[in-house]
Order: structure tokens, then sequence, then C-alpha cells
């Protein structure tokens, strides 16, 4: 089914003088390391995880002659994925004017950016030419917003910092856009370390009434060292040997569907590119490497474009 090269929006564009050109193109951000308030992190209401695939099979009824079914496991959320399914007719899935791959058991899988509108459009053509149109409401969530009234500081990329990171983010995006037939994105993830959580999904500060990027992953304070493991089933789009200047050593999965995490400052990868994971299997250690001030694991994800809360995957941290 899904074996092909598809390149999905990222920009290897570093503009002198903006952070943004940062925040965009990269895993992360290079200044997310900077703690938010414990106060406001802890009136955030988590996510709950979305359910496995596994709970949908049992919705389509097993007749093979179900005709014309559009079935969604759960509501949508900022920042979440969604999980469907559709009846063996089913031709295509369009879904905010984007083609979607459909599994060949009628499963499909939808991601929703940090920032996705409140509403969305499925249609589904089935081979009668019947089309199914579907509006998704999206909820809200609550961002962890703190405006300081201080300027942002202007960042400037010298000409050497530019010439060492145009070819990592090559590497990045050329890795976000290979897309395996992994099966991970079906499988309820699990947390890779578990730990304090030191900075959330989201979280965002307004300088001065000027929006700065917004933390694009989760992060885990663990000591340097501590194992991995992959939260669901992968293929290895990327190892980093050598540390990327932001990410350190870089470890990048593809789930399937359009699906990916990216795993960064590790001290140690375990793993080589084109290598399939298991969900559960130790991957590397955390660290501190690239632009990091402390050991943690930052874990970011995608959909396609869409920028996900890893926490919308696995559910709360256990304690
Ligand atoms: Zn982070």
């Amino acid at each position: 089914m899904v074996s092909r090269l598809i390149m999905v929006g990222a920009s290897a564009l570093v503009l002198i003088g903006s952070g943004y050109a940062f925040d965009n193109a990269a895993v992360d951000d290079g200044k997310s390391e900077v703690p938010v308030k414990a106060a406001t992190e802890s009136s955030l209401d988590a996510p709950a995880a979305s359910p496995a695939a596994s709970e949908l099979q049992n919705d389509i009824a097993p007749d093979a002659a179900a005709t014309e079914q559009l079935l969604l496991a759960d509501t949508a959320s900022q920042g979440g994925v969604l999980l469907g399914k559709v009846s063996p007719d089913a031709v295509a899935i369009e879904f905010d004017g984007q083609n979607i791959d459909i599994a060949d058991d009628g499963n499909f899988l939808l991601g929703f950016n940090r920032d996705a509108a409140n509403q969305a459009l499925l249609r589904v053509t089935f081979s009668s030419g019947r089309v199914e149109s579907r509006t998704l409401i999206v909820n809200p969530r609550k961002w962890n917003i703190e405006r300081v009234n201080l300027p942002r500081r202007k960042r400037t990329a010298s000409a050497a910092f530019q010439k060492r990171r145009a070819p990592e983010l090559e590497r990045i995006v050329a890795a976000r856009a290979f897309q395996s037939d992994s099966q991970g994105w079906r499988q309820q993830f699990i947390w890779p370390a578990t730990g304090r959580i030191s900075g959330r999904f989201g979280n965002q500060r307004i300088y001065a009434g000027v929006p700065g990027g917004y933390h694009t992953g989760v992060d885990i304070a663990r000591a340097n060292g501590t194992p991995i493991v992959a939260p669901a089933d992968g293929v290895v789009t990327l190892a980093a040997r050598k540390p990327f200047s932001l990410e350190g050593h870089l470890l990048m999965l593809d789930h399937g569907m359009g699906l990916n995490s990216a795993f960064l400052h590790l001290s140690k990868i375990a793993v080589d590119e084109g290598d399939s994971v298991k969900k559960g299997q130790y991957i590397g250690n955390i660290g501190s490497t690239g632009s990091a001030t402390g050991p943690h694991l930052h874990w970011s994800m995608k959909w396609n474009a869409a920028r996900l809360d890893p926490m919308s995957l696995t559910g709360p941290m256990p304690q």
C-alpha cells in the first residue's frame, strides 16, 4: 500500500534575523528548553489518548458487502489524530482538499495541527460515484501562552551556521517525506521514556505582542544515558551519527500513513537508518547534544504537515 515518496510541507530556508525560520523549518525551535511556569502548566487539560485502530475493527460490520460506510473513532482535537474506516467501495478520501491514503482494510488516519481551524472537511468518494461530505468539529486546546514585556531577541544566522545547517535541514525534510509501509500508526502509542515533563507541546511566549515559535514537542527530563524505546512500530528514517547543530543526535521514525516521530538531543542512537523497529524496542539514550541546557528527551510528532502533541497519542504520563 503506502510505499512511495511524497513531499510534505516544509521549508529548508534559513532567513537571516528571523526566529521563525528556525521554528518552522527545524525539528526543534532550539530554545525550547526554557521551562514555563509550573503553576500554569498544571491548569492545562491533558488530552485523552486516541483509541487504537483495533477498536474500530468491530465497528464496521464484518459483512464484506457493506457499502458506502464512513466511521470515525472519536472526536477531533487540535494537536491530535483521528482514526477512521471506510467500506471497501471507498475509492478516495479528501481531507481539507488533500488526498489521504486508505489502507487495504479501509482504515485511515487524520492529524490536526496545533493551530487547526475549528472545522475540517472530509469527503469520501465511493465507487458508485456518490460523495459523502462530513464536517468535523475540531475541539480547541488551551495552550500555555506566556506574555512577556520584552521584545524578542533577534537571532542572526551566520554564513558559517547556514552552511552547516543547510544539509541538516535537507536530511530532516527528506526523512519526513519518506513514507514507509510501517503499521505503527494503528497502535496505541507508549511513552518512549517516563519521567517529569519539563516542557509541554504548544507552549508559547508572546514578546511585547509578537508571538514566538511554539514548543514543537514534549520534553521529558531524565538523566543522561536513560534508555528510550520506540513508542510504536516504525522505520528509522534518520539517525544523525554526527550531532546536528540544534537537534544533536537526532533520531526519526516513520510510523506509516504520514505519521512520524523525532527524538532529539540523544547521547546515543542504537539503531540504523532503514531499520524496522518494534513498539517498546530500545532505540537510544537520553542526552543533551545539540541546543539543550540539560539532559532531556524532546519528542515531536507530525502527521504530514500537521504538528501533533505526542501526549494525544499516549495519554497522560504514567505516575
Ligand atoms: Zn523541547
